[in-house]
């Protein structure tokens, strides 16, 4: 077993606190069967933040973040909060943490579980056995450039302004998480813009040609314009490993990637920053979704997405890989066997609740290990 870990988790809001504690449950499996060590504190983010403490990040919470091995996020946000001034709404606490941990780059994988295939919007053999990891810089680009903002022109007319901008240092440490992630996986990366017609594509694809030839001649690089991608995730998604791209790019082909697996109760994600003299890196783990108000208390969440952004923090951050294995694999036997969660449900299976799925999930962890 290797050293202790210091975990912080932040369930947060809605369903957040209740997914989380089902990915409590994991980590306590994991310490019980002396996998690992951990050293897990708690703190409150979000609108539970705010209801506490009037913000939602405080200074001492964010010092946490900061100095934990690893953070395990839930979701934020809900109705309560829709009247609190714009500066401190609850989608402000994980704003400030991924700015203040400067977490450049943000992983997400698009996974198809071979009992899900059938719940894609494609067709189940294009989709079938799919898993690649979409590798999206996330604090630069054109939602943070300058000039921005919206001016009124002489003849009274407006024109909103936003900038796209990247340096050689931004696009260098976000490819360098990209083909490290590669050599861990296929060995493929294939870099996303759209140097036709923007002179920040074409740096980007430059800069990243140069990485590769120089530090990762032996990671496999092909470059592809943003457009053409969002065809070839449509047409044949199987054919990428790792795509690297901008914030802008990242966002929208991240999330038309995950359509294709079917589900949101199902996609974690990960967010990473530079690596610090001592060896450590940044980490923020989290599901895609939201705080789901709707069906926050009701028992109903899918807590899939927060174990499965569990694993990943066990790779990457703590290169357990063997764990996380054995997570992903507890997890696609849950799915082919168990009753499942009502946003997955099938005819045939049982519905049950987050907790029972935790049930089921750390039955098969002892079956799998
Ligand atoms: P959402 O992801 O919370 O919910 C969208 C739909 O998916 C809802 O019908 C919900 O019930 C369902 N859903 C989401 N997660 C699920 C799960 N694990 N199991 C089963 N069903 C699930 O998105 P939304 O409704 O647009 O946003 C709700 C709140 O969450 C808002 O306040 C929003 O700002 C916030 N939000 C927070 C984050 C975050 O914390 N990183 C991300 C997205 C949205």
């Amino acid at each position: 077993m290797t050293a202790t870990k210091n975990l912080l988790l932040m369930p947060g809001d809605g369903i957040g606190p209740e997914v989380m504690a089902q990915a409590r449950r994991v980590l306590d499996w994991l310490q019980e069967n002396k996998r690992a060590s951990f050293n897990i504190e708690e703190e409150l983010v979000g609108g539970a933040s705010i209801d506490v403490h009037g913000v939602p990040l405080t200074d001492a919470a964010l010092a946490k973040a900061k100095a934990a091995d690893a953070v395990l996020f839930g979701a934020v946000g809900g109705p309560k909060w829709d009247n609190v001034p714009f500066n401190i709404r609850p989608e402000v606490g994980i704003l400030k943490l991924r700015g203040e941990m400067q977490l450049f780059a943000n992983l997400r994988p698009a996974k198809v579980f071979d009992a899900l295939a059938d719940a894609s919007s494609l067709k189940p053999e294009l989709v079938r056995g799919l898993d690649i990891m979409i590798v999206r810089e996330a604090t630069g680009g054109i939602y943070f450039g300058e000039p921005r903002g919206i001016e009124t022109l002489p003849d009274g007319t407006q024109r909103g302004i936003n900038t796209e901008v990247y340096t050689t240092h931004e696009i260098q440490r976000v490819g360098r998480v990209a083909f490290e992630l590669a050599r861990k996986r296929e060995g493929r990366v294939c870099s996303v813009e759209k140097g036709n017609v923007m002179e920040s594509g074409l740096l980007w694809r430059q800069v990243i040609a140069k990485l590769q030839a120089e530090e990762y001649p032996d990671v496999k690089l092909s470059n592809m314009y943003a457009d053409n991608c969002a065809m070839q995730l449509a047409r044949n998604p199987k054919q990428f490993d790792v795509i690297v791209t901008s914030n802008l790019f990242g966002d929208l082909l991240s999330d038309l990637a995950a359509m294709l697996t079917g589900s949101l109760g199902l996609l974690p994600s990960a967010t990473l920053g530079a690596k610090d003299a001592a060896g450590h890196i940044p980490s923020l783990y989290e599901p895609i979704h939201g705080s789901a108000p709707d069906i926050a208390g009701m028992g109903k969440a899918n807590p899939l997405a927060q174990v499965l952004s569990l694993a990943m923090m066990l790779r990457y951050s703590f290169d357990m890989g063997a764990d996380a294995d054995a997570v992903e694999a507890a997890v696609e036997r849950v799915l082919a066997k168990a009753g499942r969660t009502p946003d997955i449900a099938a005819p045939g299976r049982a519905v049950i609740s987050t907790a029972e799925m935790g049930d089921a999930l750390i039955a098969e962890l002892s079956r799998v290990s």
